[in-house]
């Protein structure tokens, strides 16, 4: 029978190593943390093999004494925090003082070190977690760190490492979230002897460019919200940028990389309505917060982390996040599409329509038929615009006055800055959607009778609800009843609906009442219920419509918030300037 016994400090160093380092990245994240909690200003990452071979961090930060290299390698020797208060409002990125101790137990480690005050450095190695005393050398003010052969003497872990393109791609990863983190220190990172990343210090926005491309930066929305004391900044990427992986998503919690479900949840609820749910929003966001009100020691590795007030952050986000969608309203964006001084500098085109609006690409409906069918497709009639008020192109709207339909979908149109291309059903469905929303909110869906009621066999489920749903029906703008256990007369459909089908969507809504019960599609499904019944009313592909109907589209769209994206997260309209066809044609080359 083995008795109880303590385990030496080497091999418990070696257990938590397992933990805290399960691979290079892991180890890369820690010496990049202890340099940004010295306050360096630069960081230079030099790697050989993935980081497996070596892993060197250099830094110019405050450095660390003589007499306290020894302790920087020692379990449980910490510079950051002394009580149970420090640690209750930790402001650095470290405060358990195991990292060092951890990884120094598993490598060959060189820490060689300077502070301002002394005339030259000193060098500490250590050997699987043994060290003599240190040794003067030369440098400068500041900490090198150099961890070479990880793992060479737990060969069962080594055998865990994955390639050496793999462990890079995680290394590189950790010193973007660095880089991201801090764009006020500069970055560069080598891999065998090769520049991979050189980061000068930079603003936020530039950071962001620099780190993950132009793509992402274009297309990014710059937010900052502060609410009881608690900020929320950064940038986002407007929905049409979505991702089919989670990998643009950066949340910075008081400068440490964190994946949190709270706030993955606030964000994902907050873009529900303009993504389609199979793609992922994209952002660098920081959340400021007074470190007593959130708890970083519940990870080994610090990933994860625990609000005081979780709703009060939930809240934050999601408010924040919602309020900056929807400010994407079609044409909001129009002039910042645009920045191009060659649209500027020459005299805008005269308007087409307002020498007569060519026609050629529409085959018109006849002019009373087109009124009614506008009727039935927008309600209120619009206020068509008078050429006369056309003389100067920059009193049109954001999205310009329509030219054509082509192909029964597209509307085109012309604005200031050239061309807008509309996807009509998109744009249209939008709007219906946005619409409902807003008459819900208000109180009810406005009810349109039938002129001739309709009847629809519907599953003895579907036709139950008619009987336990009334109330509900009756919100969403319906009027139904049960005529046997499977048949359904609908009396009455919503008002902005007039032009659906009726049978198609009475039973749509009750399969969605069936399925899910009133409370829950007026609570948590309401928006997928009225994104359904939305869908059932847009305008449909290969519909011909009128100028004066498209203009009515153009205008609400450019009334309606988040019309930028149609309720699947595709963009609805898009722009092509001037200057870009001026391309197109070699004009001025
Ligand atoms: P922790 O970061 O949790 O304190 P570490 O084992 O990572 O624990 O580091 C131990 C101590 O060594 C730190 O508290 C700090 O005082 C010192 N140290 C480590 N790296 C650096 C560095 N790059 N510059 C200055 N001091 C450092
Ligand atoms: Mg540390």
């Amino acid at each position: 029978m083995p008795t109880i016994h303590r385990l030496p400090d080497l091999l418990i160093n070696q257990i938590a190593a397992g933990e805290v380092v399960e691979r290079p990245a892991a180890a890369l994240k820690e010496l990049l943390e202890n340099s940004l909690d010295a306050g360096a200003r630069a960081l230079e990452v030099e790697l050989q093999a993935g980081g497996i071979k070596q892993l060197k961090v250099t830094d110019d930060g405050s450095g660390i004494e003589r007499d306290e290299l020894a302790l920087a390698l020692s379990r449980h020797a910490t510079s950051k925090i002394a009580t149970l208060e420090d640690l209750e409002r930790v402001a650095t990125l470290g405060f358990r003082g195991e990292a060092l101790a951890s990884i120094a137990a598993v490598s060959h480690l060189t820490i060689l070190s300077r502070t301002p005050e002394c005339r030259h450095a000193w060098r500490l190695e250590a050997h699987g977690g043994q060290f003599g005393p240190p040794e003067p050398a030369s440098g400068t003010t500041g900490t090198s760190v150099d961890v070479r052969d990880l793992y060479f003497n737990i060969p069962a872990r080594r055998k865990f490492l994955r390639s050496e393109a793999t462990e890079l791609a995680h290394c590189d990863e950790a010193v973007r979230r660095a880089a991201l983190a801090r764009p006020d220190v500069a970055v560069a990172l080598q891999h065998n002897s090769r520049a991979q990343l050189r980061l000068p210090r930079q603003a936020p926005a530039e950071r962001v460019r620099a780190v993950l491309g132009d793509a992402f930066a274009d297309a990014l929305l710059p937010l900052d919200e502060t609410s009881a004391g608690v900020r929320l900044w950064g940038f986002v990427a407007g929905p049409t940028f979505s991702r089919a992986a989670r990998d643009l998503q950066y949340f910075f919690v008081n400068g440490r990389y964190v994946r949190d479900r709270l706030i993955a949840h606030a964000i994902r609820q907050a873009f529900h309505d303009v993504l389609h749910h199979e793609r992922h929003p994209a952002y660098v966001l920081f959340l400021d917060i007074e470190p007593a009100r959130v708890d970083v020691n519940v990870h080994p590795t610090k990933i994860e982390v625990r609000f005081r007030d979780p709703r009060a952050v939930h809240q934050l986000v999601f408010h924040a996040l919602g309020r900056r969608l929807a400010q994407t309203r079609a044409g909001a964006s129009a002039a910042a599409n645009e920045p191009a001084p060659a649209t500027f500098s020459r005299a805008p085109a005269p308007l087409a329509y307002a020498l007569g609006a060519p026609r050629q690409g529409v085959i018109s409906l006849p002019a009373r038929e087109a009124e009614g069918f506008y009727q039935t497709l927008f309600g209120a009639p619009p206020q068509v615009p008078m050429p006369a008020a056309l003389t100067s192109a920059s009193e049109a709207p954001p999205l310009g006055f329509a030219l054509a339909q082509l192909s029964g979908i597209y509307v085109l149109a012309q604005n200031q800055y050239g061309l807008v291309i509309v996807d009509m059903h998109a744009a249209h469905e939008r709007i219906m959607y946005e619409r409902l929303k807003a008459a819900l909110d208000g109180n009810r869906v406005p009810t349109q009778q039938l002129l001739i009621p309709a009847t629809l066999v519907a599953g003895g489920v579907e036709a139950a609800a008619v009987a336990e749903c009334g109330d509900t029906l009756a919100l969403l703008g319906f009027d139904m009843a049960p005529l046997s256990p499977t048949t359904v007369v609908v009396r009455a459909i919503p008002a902005p609906l007039q032009d659906a089908d009726p049978v198609s969507l009475a039973r749509d809504v009750l399969r969605e009442l069936a399925e899910f019960g009133a409370t829950r599609v007026l609570t948590e499904r309401r928006d997928e219920m009225l994104a359904t019944m939305a869908c059932h009313a847009a305008v449909r592909a290969n519909r011909t419509l009128t100028i004066t109907e498209m203009n009515a589209l153009l205008r609400d769209m450019e009334a309606t918030e988040r019309s930028g994206q149609c309720n699947h997260g595709r963009p609805t309209w898009t722009q092509i300037s001037l200057a870009e066809l001026d391309r197109l044609f070699l004009r001025g080359q």
